[in-house]
């Protein structure tokens, strides 16, 4: 892979624009109320015969206290009861989902949130013990069981638990070292303090660490992020989620709390993304694509050079698994060609669980159109190129004749390096990896009548 840092900084200035971050296509500011548990039934009941493994996805919304960046779907309590009751419903739901999928095997498991690890030891035990209650749990080193941790919440004995559940990835919310910058994000958690964290998580033997960074924070600037960097290297986690952060005060209330004049500008912002490339990249990680990276013998590496790559609202994972069950508040359903998602709210998805129904509250049924979308945006995403023949073969199109504008919207990129044509193969060169979502946004039908302003800036 080809990972020389080549970027020319004006040229990226140029793709600083609000995009989507295509964790599906359709985006799921498009899903509509009008699809119901009668649609998601529907589209359940057409997979019956397939028998190929799963992925399950669980939403834990609860949290101790606000990080004031977020802008996540959680939280914030520490009422026992609450939670108690939450869990009921999960596990409601977890009994009426699994009715569609107890023969296909789960080879994907990932709790999110929130702070999965905000449940107790024995919350997390009894949520696991459902889960394998009802679906058929993979048992095999090839599965990919992860989990979100908090590292303020770890509790005792939690890591060691978190392994003898079944988890074989863990993935840490890091952010930054900088004492300043965890003060103004109030999300305190020193470096000594994760050091010993990842002893105790290297003594279980997962398969995979992963780091989430965030760039664009409060009083971030290159020395503060150089530190940063070079603490992560240190501590050399398997892989390294980059995001960039997205200040949307009017949207996401707790980041009020960050003033906008201690933001890094633009300028700034882009010296950061520089480092952290060049840094990574020096010291054994790939560029997997968008915000991810991962260490030279990191399989999610070995899946990117293979082809074997996803990106759902996870992020980026080996593709293992053909549909996504999301069970909890907010969490999103990807089954045969429809995306259904769960009420946000947690009263109105505990009421629709004591009832006997699903809690989904709106979805997409996609089209062909946009199935053909989807499939390039993914190749974009994952594979870094574009086969316009594997498209006509699978779909049965002319995509020239289809995408004429596109091609030619394509040519600026290609001018600017980010991207270039090997026959009918368009490549993403290293740095478009940056601009990918500048890339995919060609390709969004929805993005012609729709403002990109209520999308995260690229970089
Ligand atoms: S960033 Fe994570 S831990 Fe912090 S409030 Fe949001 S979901 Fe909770």
């Amino acid at each position: 892979m080809d990972q020389k840092f080549d970027w020319d900084r004006r040229i990226l200035e140029k793709y600083a624009v609000s995009a989507p971050r295509y964790t599906s296509y359709p985006t799921a500011n498009l899903f509509s109320e009008d699809f119901t548990e009668e649609d998601y039934s529907e589209a359940c009941a057409k997979l019956n015969h397939r028998i190929s493994p799963i992925s399950v996805y669980v939403h834990i919304p609860f949290c101790q206290r606000a990080c004031f960046y977020c802008g996540c779907n959680r939280t914030i309590t520490r009422s026992k009861k609450k939670i108690q009751e939450y869990l009921e419903g999960l596990y409601r739901e977890i009994a009426r989902r699994s009715d569609s999928f107890s023969h296909r095997r789960v080879l994907q498991l990932h709790w999110g949130g929130g702070t999965p690890n905000y449940l107790d030891n024995s919350q997390m035990t009894e949520l696991m013990h459902e889960l394998a209650t009802h679906f058929e749990l993979d048992g095999s080193e090839s599965r990919d069981f992860s989990i979100e941790i908090d590292p303020r919440s770890v509790e005792e004995q939690s890591i060691a638990l978190i392994r003898g559940l079944g988890f074989n990835r863990i993935s840490l919310g890091i952010q930054d070292f900088d004492p300043e910058v965890q003060r103004a994000i109030n999300r305190v958690q020193p470096y000594e303090f994760i050091r010993e964290l990842m002893q105790e998580i290297n003594r279980f033997d997962f398969s995979s660490v992963n780091f989430d960074l965030i760039y664009g924070l409060p009083h971030q600037n290159l020395e503060r992020m150089k530190k940063t960097l070079d603490q992560v290297v240190r501590l050399k986690p398997d892989r390294i989620a980059c995001y960039n952060y997205a200040h949307m005060p009017d949207r996401f209330p707790a980041q009020r709390a960050i003033a906008s004049t201690a933001l890094p500008g633009v300028e700034q912002k882009l010296s950061i993304c520089e480092l952290i490339g060049k840094t990574l990249t020096e010291n054994g990680y790939q560029h997997i694509g968008l915000d991810h990276f991962a260490l030279n013998d990191d399989e999610l590496c070995r899946a990117a050079e293979t082809g074997n790559l996803q990106r759902n609202f996870q992020g980026y994972s080996r593709t293992l698994a053909e549909d996504l069950v999301g069970i909890g508040a907010s969490a999103i359903s990807e089954v045969g060609d429809c995306y259904a998602q769960n009420q946000k709210d947690l009263n109105s998805y505990l009421d629709v669980s004591r009832n006997a129904g699903l809690p989904i509250i709106k979805g997409i049924r996609l089209s062909k159109d946009d199935r053909i979308r989807k499939k390039i945006i993914q190749s974009i995403c994952c594979k870094l190129r574009l086969d316009m023949e594997e498209i006509e073969t699978e779909f049965g199109i002319s995509f020239r004749r289809m995408f004429s504008q596109q091609l030619e919207s394509l040519k600026p990129l290609e001018r600017d390096g980010l991207v270039r044509w090997n026959n009918s193969v368009l490549e993403v060169s290293y740095a478009g990896r940056f601009v990918l979502r500048n890339i995919c946004m060609l390709f969004d039908q929805y993005l012609q009548s729709k403002a990109p302003q209520s999308f995260s800036k690229v970089v």
